[in-house]
């Protein structure tokens, strides 16, 4: 049976787990190295659907600085950061942008938006 080794990252003490697929129950998971029931949570979540939040710059025109920090207002398929990211990249706004505004809309069809995390 495969082990899959995952860092949890929900503190900072980023437990090392291994996890694997009990043997004729699929779907439920044997995890070993968590210190405490949220690294079963992060386990299941990562091995069923992993999801991660895209942070990333667009370029801003009119403004202070030449790029704007953004992110997505939810975490994505982390198959989707990729594209996702790429699909950033051909974003330009102009200023004054203010924090918490939707940049891009429903990114990709994932249901996030991809929203400015400060004000410029
Ligand atoms: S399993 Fe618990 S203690 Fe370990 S990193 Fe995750 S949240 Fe922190």
């Amino acid at each position: 049976m495969e082990t899959k080794e995952m860092i949890c990252i929900l503190c900072p003490l980023g437990c090392k787990m291994q996890v694997q697929e009990k043997p004729g129950k699929p779907g439920e998971l044997r995890v070993r190295g968590q210190q405490c029931k949220l690294g079963n949570e992060y386990a299941y979540d990562e091995f069923t659907n992993p999801t991660r939040t895209v942070t990333s710059t667009v370029v801003i025109h009119n403004a202070p600085l030449p790029r704007l920090p953004v992110k997505t207002d939810k975490p994505i398929p982390k198959e989707m950061v990729s594209p996702a990211v790429d699909e950033i990249a051909k974003v330009e706004v102009n200023g004054p942008v203010k924090i918490g505004t939707v940049i891009i809309k429903d990114l990709l069809g994932t249901d996030a938006n991809v929203v400015a995390t400060r004000s410029l």
